[in-house]
């Protein structure tokens, strides 16, 4: 890829063109600025970052607006985005504060102290689907702890990319603390591959598991891998009252932003027998949500996929379904050829043979009929992956077994799969990460711990083992 262009989703107009940058140049540019970055004040970052937070405030709806036109994601939803963005700042300096600060002390007459360095040289590979709160949700923190950083945004946002870079310089951000590359796999690779301390990554689970193999050689190399899941979502003794809100929960965690959160549920698993009251709601709904472009009045539930080839793929994933024996209740349909919209889409996938455990990233919720709760608990945890997983119903008691038996990192009850705390780690385990969990523990993996005994001049005694 040299040229490229991004095309709006929703009407396949081009609203960026640039070409894939030199990754050697841009890692030099920001080795170089290294040095001054890091031994600035941390008061010094922290003013910046917190000049960035004013930027980005004054700037929402024009922020909100370009992503809403490259992702096509609803206008409302961009703006929570960009809220998040903002929001990110306070929350990252508290967390470095608190999780890789300096502290000292004195035990047993010797003076202790614990402080952080930063790596150096930082790659970010980011996705399209938060094309500005995830990247930002490495960046801040690398930034905060002394870090320059190279970002490479997806190859289908680069807008929003453009867009940051430009509101970090208005912060007053140094030149070379933050290069963005454009360009696609490739130039993740090289990137990955060029003169790094490091990569933070958001994605796919298999691009994960390359970083994974090309970092094999550097063990000394940070590594953190942010990757999709394949989400369950248990439905369990929901009283008659409360099945209103378990459709609306249910809906909520498979179909917002399209299905492409890595948190959305993709495996809904219900008692058999019991499903029918709560299919007639989740149908009923489903009929109900408004697909659409991010401006549209009224306003959409949720907009296209990010680009024909994933709706293209999505389809093709849903007739292997069909293929392989699963039952639409009600089927991913795409109203235009020409464009990614797709309808929320739910199939029954009981008894489907060789159903693949793979992220289905759209709007595509498996069900799974089980017939008692070790059944459930066996199918929650039939996979590879482990991002997040939900328990809807149920009492305390259950909500215990559930939370204990859950093989996930993020793990709700009665809240939708995709809610999750701006102030808590956030990342899988299995192939949804590599054990370094971002939001609020990005601290950690931002800066690497030195621990010291320390005294203001020379002192020492050996008082067993010395002849006369
Ligand atoms: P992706 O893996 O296709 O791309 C991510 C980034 O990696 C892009 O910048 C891309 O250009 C780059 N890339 C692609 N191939 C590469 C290679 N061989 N070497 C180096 N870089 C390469 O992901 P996507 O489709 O943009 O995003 C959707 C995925 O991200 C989903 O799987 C989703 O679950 C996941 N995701 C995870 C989280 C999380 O926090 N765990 C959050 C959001 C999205």
């Amino acid at each position: 890829m040299s040229g490229f262009d991004s095309i709006d989703p929703c009407t396949g107009e081009v609203i960026w063109q640039g070409e894939a940058g030199d990754v050697g140049s841009a890692v030099a540019r920001a080795r170089a600025a290294g040095k001054g970055w890091a031994m600035a004040p941390l008061a010094e970052r922290v003013a910046i970052v917190q000049a960035f937070k004013v930027v980005v405030t004054e700037r929402a709806e024009a922020f909100a607006r370009l992503i809403a036109t490259e992702t096509g994601k609803p206008f409302w939803e961009t703006k929570t985005e960009v809220a998040s963005v903002a929001a990110k700042v306070d929350i990252s300096i508290a967390a470095q504060a608190e999780r890789a600060g300096s502290r000292s002390s004195e035990i047993g007459g010797i003076r202790q102290a614990l402080r952080h360095k930063p790596h150096g040289v930082l790659a970010v590979l980011g996705p399209y689907n938060f094309p500005a709160h995830l990247p930002n949700g490495h960046i801040v923190p690398a930034l905060l702890a002394g870090n320059t950083i190279v970002f490479k945004p997806s190859e289908l946002t680069p807008a929003v990319a453009d867009f940051m870079a430009d509101c970090w310089a208005a912060a007053g951000l140094p030149g070379g603390v933050l290069e963005i590359v454009h360009g696609g796999g490739e130039t993740g690779r090289a990137l990955a591959a060029a003169d790094i301390d490091g990569l933070l990554f958001t994605g796919s689970a298999g691009v994960g598991a390359a970083l994974a193999r090309q970092f094999a050689e550097t063990p000394g190399k940070i590594l953190a891998l942010e990757m999709g899941g394949n989400n369950p979502l248990i439905v369990w003794d929901v009283a008659p009252e409360a099945l209103d809100a378990a459709a609306v929960l249910i809906v909520q965690s498979a179909y917002l932003s399209a299905g492409q959160r890595c948190t959305c549920a993709r495996r809904l698993i219900v008692r058999d027998g019991t499903q029918g009251p709560l299919l007639d709601r989740v149908s009923g709904l489903i009929d109900r949500l408004i697909v659409g472009a991010p401006f549209d009045a009224p306003a959409p539930f949720m907009g296209p996929v990010i680009a024909n080839h994933a709706a293209d793929g999505l389809i093709a994933g849903a007739a292997a379904l069909v293929a392989s024996g699963a039952h639409a209740i009600r089927p991913l349909l795409r109203p235009r050829d020409d464009r990614p919209f797709l309808t929320p889409a739910l199939y029954d996938v009981t008894g489907a043979a060789g159903l693949p455990d793979s992220e289905m990233f759209g709007p595509l919720l498996q069900m799974v009929r089980v017939a008692d709760w070790d059944a459930a608990i066996a199918a929650a945890n039939a996979t590879r992956f482990g991002l997040a997983a939900g328990l809807i119903g149920g009492d305390a008691a259950l909500y215990d077994r559930f939370w204990a038996a859950s093989r996930a990192g993020v793990v709700n009850w009665n809240r939708p799969t995709n809610g999750a705390a701006s102030n808590a780690p956030f990342g899988g385990i299995g192939l949804s990460g590599n054990h370094r969990p971002s939001a609020y523990y990005a601290a950690d993996y931002a800066a690497w711990p030195v621990a010291s005994l320390e005294a203001d001049a020379p002192e020492g005694s050996i008082t067993t083992g010395l002849r006369a």
